[in-house]
């Protein structure tokens, strides 16, 4: 499925909760979070009803996220269900990783392709303050247990630097030198509280790396669904990738859709764009309804970002009004 923009659009990610069991502070706030209430929450039932007709359309790969997926009952029933969708390719997960130790057989039995830890520290006093709430040890224990998956399960850590802390960077892209997991540097997106927060950027951080571990090299093969670019380093099992969305755009390389909790096809970060598919499919639309609903909203996909530009004049075509949601509620 392409967009109007000669896009091919083929991965979508799924928030099946807005709860989460951290706060981390670029993400959520500390107190007076109100959650959606359960009935304006898809069912996995609506959410298969959905990706079964996203995949009749060219969805092949799909991310679960929130909020915290894994506080949601029983989300391998959704990943075996996704796993069996014909044109459904890849079932992946972005998770804190508190909960994952204790789900983890259930998840990969049921067919998860990939695990995507988000650890932004390996300090535990570090880690306590950005989560708020958050055990490292648990964390870790988490990516230990996917690690022992390592042979049907990839394995990817997802780390939002919170500064410039070259002993912190070096320690995380160190995991990727013992271990046999891809470490991720996301650059901070000035989305509802991450606006507090100014992004580390690549160019910085590679620096940094280098000096820590010799000279990078880039490794052009894709590890995954979407914009990571990466680079090996000498000696090391996995890779250091970087998704840079402020210092090194990649809009036009835009290959995702986002479905919120509630049921809103979000086709682009910024914007509010897209259209409530919860609305529909509580209605009396049939599945062709469906179908032309997301080809249009899709269709009709933002050109790109213009975070980080002063001027609200900078909106592309397509884009409706800036997002007031913040990332737990975005899926990220
Ligand atoms: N709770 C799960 C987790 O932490 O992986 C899934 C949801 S979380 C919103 C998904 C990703 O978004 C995490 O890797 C998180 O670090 C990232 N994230 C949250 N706020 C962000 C921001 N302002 N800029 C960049 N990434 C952000
Ligand atoms: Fe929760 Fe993930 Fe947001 Fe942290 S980044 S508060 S773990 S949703």
């Amino acid at each position: 499925m392409n967009d109007c923009w000669g896009r091919t659009i083929d991965y979508l990610r799924i928030s099946v909760t807005d709860r989460c069991n951290l706060r981390c502070v670029y993400c959520m706030p500390e107190n007076g979070v109100v959650s959606l209430a359960h009935k304006d929450i898809l069912t996995y039932e609506e959410i298969m009803r959905i990706v079964k007709v996203c995949a009749g359309l060219g969805i092949k790969k799909v991310k679960l996220t929130g909020g915290e997926p894994l506080v949601r009952k029983d989300l391998a029933r959704l990943v075996s269900w996704l796993k069996a969708q014909e044109g459904i390719e890849s079932v992946t997960l972005t998770t804190n990783g508190i909960l994952l130790k204790s789900q983890l057989k259930e998840l990969v039995s049921a067919g998860l392709d990939g695990v995507n830890i988000s650890l932004d520290t390996l300090d535990p006093n570090a880690y306590k303050r950005i989560t708020r709430q958050g055990d490292l040890e648990t964390a870790l224990a988490g990516l230990n247990a996917a690690l022992s998956y390592a042979e049907s399960l990839t394995v990817k850590v997802n780390c939002v630097p919170l500064g410039n802390d070259p002993d912190n960077l070096s320690a995380m892209a160190g995991l990727s030198k013992s271990l046999p997991v891809h470490v991720r540097f996301i650059e901070m997106m000035p989305m509802g509280l991450g606006q507090n927060f100014a992004f580390t950027g690549e160019d910085e951080i590679l620096g940094i790396l280098e000096k820590a571990y010799g000279k990078a090299q880039a490794f052009n093969e894709p590890l995954g669904n979407g914009p990571c670019h990466y680079y090996s380093f000498p000696g090391f099992c996995g890779k250091v990738g970087f998704i840079s969305a402020m210092s090194h755009k990649f809009c036009s390389r835009c290959n995702r859709v986002r479905l919120s909790a509630d049921g809103f096809l979000k086709t682009c970060l910024q914007y509010d764009s897209g259209c409530d598919l919860k609305a529909l499919i509580r209605s009396d639309c049939d599945d062709p309804d469906l179908a032309r609903a997301i080809i249009r909203a899709i269709d009709h996909k933002p050109k790109d970002h213009h975070f980080g530009q002063d001027s609200s004049d900078m909106k592309p075509a397509n884009a409706d009004k800036d997002e007031t949601l913040s990332m737990f509620q975005i899926g990220g």
